[in-house]
C-alpha cells in the first residue's frame, strides 16, 4: 500500500540543493549541474566527503537494521534523502517484511523520487509526506495516520539536524517528535562533529551551502549527545560513523567527521 502527501512543487535548478549534492556524494543520477559544481566545491575542500557520506549511509543501515532486530516494526525517517539502495524500508523489511515505514523530506526532488521509497514488501507499507522538520507537528499528525503510536517507533534523522540552526531550535523539534512515541521506541541520528572538523575548513564548505541558501551547521560532541536527553544510549555510544557496531562487509572503514548514535526510549 502506498500513499504521498502533498502535491510537488517546482524543481528549482537555479541553486544547489543539499539533498541533491548528496546524491553527487554517492555517485547518484538525480542531480543537476548546479549541484555538481557545489559538491566538487565541497569535494576539493574536503577531500574525503563522499567517504563521509557512504559512511553515513552505511550507518543508516546497521542502525535501522538494529532496532528492526529489536522487534521495533515501524519507523519514521525525517531528512530521507534522495532514494539509494538499500533504503531503509528495504533494510527493516528485510529483518520484518511487515514492517511499516514513513517517509518525510523537504525537497520536491525526493518527492519526485518517492515512488521507489513506497514499493515495499506485498506485506510491509509505505508513506511519503512533504515536509519540513522545522513544523515537527505535522510529521507527528501524519505519522499517526500511518503508523500506531502506542507501538514502539524507530525515528531517525540521518544527516539531517545540520541543516536546523539552533536559532529553529533542534532540541524542541526532537523533543516533539518524540514525544509521541512510546516507551521502547528508538532514536537513531548522525551529525557532523565540530571537533572533526578545521573551522577555517568548515567556513568555507558552509558557504559553499549558504550560496545555495541553506547554511549547515556542526555541533559538538556533547551537542550531539544532548538529542539523546532523557534517552537510553545503545552501545558504542555516541562515536564516529565508522565505530558504530562495525560489520565486515562496511565500504568505508576509515574514520570520518560524523557523530552518530542510537538510543532507547525508557
Ligand atoms: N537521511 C539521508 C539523506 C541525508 S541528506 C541519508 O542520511 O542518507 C539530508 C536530507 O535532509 C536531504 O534530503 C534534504 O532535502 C533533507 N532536509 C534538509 N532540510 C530539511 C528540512 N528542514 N526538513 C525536511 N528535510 C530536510
Amino acid at each position: 500500500m502506498t500513499d504521498t502527501g502533498f502535491s510537488p512543487e517546482r524543481i528549482d535548478t537555479g541553486k544547489p540543493h543539499s539533498a541533491r549534492m548528496y546524491d553527487w556524494f554517492l555517485d547518484g543520477k538525480d542531480h543537476y549541474p548546479v549541484d555538481a559544481e557545489a559538491a566538487e566545491a565541497v569535494l576539493r575542500l574536503f577531500p574525503d566527503v563522499k567517504d563521509s557520506a557512504w559512511a553515513n549511509r552505511e550507518f543508516m543501515q546497521r542502525a535501522a537494521r538494529f532496532v528492526a532486530r529489536q522487534g521495533v516494526d515501524q519507523f519514521l525517517d525525517v531528512g530521507t534523502g534522495i532514494p539509494t539502495e538499500p533504503n531503509l524500508h528495504q533494510v527493516v523489511q528485510e529483518v520484518t517484511p511487515s514492517a511499516r515505514v514513513v517517509y518525510a523530506d523537504n525537497d520536491p526532488i525526493v518527492l519526485r523520487h518517492a515512488e521507489a521509497l513506497l514499493r515495499g514488501t506485498p506485506e510491509g507499507r509505505t508513506a511519503y509526506l512533504h515536509a519540513d522538520v522545522r513544523e515537527p507537528e505535522q510529521i507527528v499528525e501524519y505519522a499517526r495516520e500511518h503508523l500506531d503510536l502506542t507501538r514502539p517507533v524507530g525515528l531517525s534523522l540521518i544527516a539531517l539536524l545540520p541543516f536546523v540552526t539552533d536559532e529553529q531550535d533542534p532540541y524542541g523539534i526532537v523533543r516533539t517528535l518524540l514525544d509521541p512515541l512510546p516507551s521502547g521506541s528508538f532514536l537513531t541520528l548522525s551529525h557532523g562533529g565540530t571537533e572533526l572538523f578545521e573551522p577555517e575548513v568548515w567556513e568555507r564548505i558552509d558557504a559553499v551551502y549558504r550560496a545555495g541558501g541553506t547554511a549547515v551547521r556542526l555541533r559538538s560532541h556533547a551537542g550531539v549527545v544532548r538529542f539523546f536527553d532523557g534517552l537510553e544510549l545503545c552501545e558504542p555510544g555516541v562515536v564516529q560513523a565508522t565505530h558504530w557496531r562495525p560489520e565486515p562487509d562496511m565500504r568505508v572503514r576509515t574514520d570520518q567527521p560524523v557523530y552518530v548514535g542510537v538510543a532507547r526510549k525508557p
